[in-house]
């Protein structure tokens, strides 16, 4: 039985299967079915499906949306702001919102777009680096952590990624980084919290490089731009960048292993504030709490951002321009920021960080003090990785997953996002399987042990080469 059949399994009517049946084998159906039917069906369909509100979902970058912010998306769903000419209110909310993000991120007068995430958002950036930089000059420099949309703009535009290893603690290493410039280069990278493990680059310093040899700098905010600006408000300290990757101190503080809790200072400034800084991406669809799809392409001027502009002529508007890569674009998305933006204000935002963040350190405790397990750096924001020291990462999450617990693996290690859906009971919850998990591991490791010794120090090898 395939998933689909199985999904029309609670129709009990004969004929009612019968047209099921039909209806599956024939594609549309030629008369339509019923509302109610229909979304009983849907309903059906995708109750398998995992949801934030259940607690078990520790590794997506997204989150259930504020409630408000999902009734205002839903209010404005027929809003096209690709054609902002229809919708001019609309077009000047969408400039507002870029006018608040951009003084989140130090310079109120950015200009950008709202866009489907962080992907076209990182797409954009790349675009408008390649519009404002002559052809001989290709090559993007960035951090080996930097997120997979950078390998999508090289493969569409035909561009060259020098990606630059990584510090113990996921922070691009700044001489190699150095090393990497030259006279190919198009743009240097930096991220705002990576993917894998939260981590912020010395950002401060590559923006000196941007700014000392003319180069774009573009800064991957996508999941810190909501976490950094409120940090310390919420009771997290930040500091210098430079100060954090060179301080001996910092390093060895973070790194005793003595079971404490330091926290690795996240820098105080990563956005307009530093000189070099050409373009910011912003997830609001991530920790701005805003329904999917909306992301943010901030650049620091006009002069910088219209390079990638197209004029259209044939819109309600008459002459307009688009500045994003898709045509037709959520105004929905716009509205949904701007009303969220409006609505959780700073000290919302910073609730929500000092709430995620706490859960953050409630789960690295708890799990330092466990066997068989670590984390693999001191969290700079709400972004935790963990690895078993008995077994693969890889068994480790299929183990969770076959329990119904979904985290992101990624090379040696697992990343749980501490979201604003998780609170600390679903954090109790997930210990205590994480905890039979890492038990059943330790048994079934004894007995394959006591079977075949070289089998099993041959795997856990394989899983240290990895690290
Ligand atoms: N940049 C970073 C640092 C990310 O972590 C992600 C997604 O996780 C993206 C960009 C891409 O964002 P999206 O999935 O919204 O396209």
């Amino acid at each position: 039985m395939t998933e689909e059949t199985q999904g029309f399994q609670a129709d009990d009517s004969k004929e009612q299967k019968a047209q099921n049946k039909s209806l599956l084998s024939k594609g549309l159906p030629s008369k339509g079915r019923p509302a109610d039917e229909v979304s009983a069906l849907v309903e059906q369909r995708l109750s398998s499906d995992l949801a934030f509100t259940s607690g078990n979902i520790l590794g997506s970058m997204c989150s259930q949306p504020h409630p408000f912010a999902a009734s205002i998306f839903q209010q404005q769903l027929a809003k096209n702001i690709g054609d902002p000419g229809l919708h001019p209110a609309l077009a000047e909310m969408e400039a507002e919102t870029i006018r608040i993000l951009g003084s989140l991120c130090g310079n109120p007068k950015a200009v950008g777009s709202i866009v489907t995430g962080g992907t076209e958002a990182n797409l954009l950036a790349m675009w408008t680096a390649k519009n404002n930089t002559p052809k001989e000059s290709r090559e993007v420099v960035l951090p080996e952590t930097a997120h997979f949309s950078f390998d999508k703009a090289a493969s569409l535009m035909d561009l060259t990624l020098v990606k630059v290893p990584v510090d113990p603690h996921n922070r691009v290493k700044l001489d190699e980084y150095l090393q990497a410039v030259g006279p190919r280069t198009m743009a240097l990278v930096a991220i705002a919290g990576t993917t894998g493990l939260g981590a912020v680059d010395p950002i401060s310093e590559i923006a000196k490089i941007a700014e000392k040899h003319h180069l774009y700098l573009h800064v991957d905010a996508a999941f810190g731009g909501f976490v950094l600006p409120f940090l310390e408000a919420a009771g997290y300290p930040v500091g210098d960048a430079a100060e954090a990757v060179n301080s001996e101190a910092a390093d060895s503080e973070v790194t005793s292993g003595s079971g404490q809790t330091v926290p690795l200072k996240a820098p105080a400034v990563f956005d307009f504030s530093l000189a070099g800084v050409s373009s910011i991406t912003l997830d609001p669809h991530k920790m701005g709490r805003t329904p999917i799809p909306a992301g943010c392409i901030l650049y620091r001027n006009e002069e910088i951002a219209g390079s990638s502009t197209t004029h259209v002529s044939y819109l309600a508007g008459g002459k307009t321009r688009q500045r994003t890569i898709v045509g037709t674009r959520s105004g929905a998305a716009v509205a949904a920021v701007w009303a969220s933006l409006q609505h959780i204000g700073f000290d919302g935002y910073r609730d929500t960080v000092r709430r995620c963040m706490q859960n953050t350190y409630f789960l690295k405790n708890r799990i330092d003090a466990m066997s068989g397990i670590e984390t693999v750096i001191p969290p700079v924001m709400n972004v935790l990785g963990i690895r078993p020291s008995q077994g693969t990462s890889e068994e480790l999450a299929e183990s969770l997953r076959a329990r119904g617990f979904a985290l992101s693996l990624f090379p040696g290690f697992l990343r749980i996002t501490l979201m604003p859906h998780l609170n600390q009971s679903h954090l109790e919850n997930f210990l205590q399987v994480l905890q039979d998990t890492l038990q059943e591991t330790v048994n079934a490791m004894q007995k394959i042990q006591k079977e075949e010794p070289n089998i099993h120090s041959n795997r856990n090898q394989g899983e240290n080469d990895a690290r």
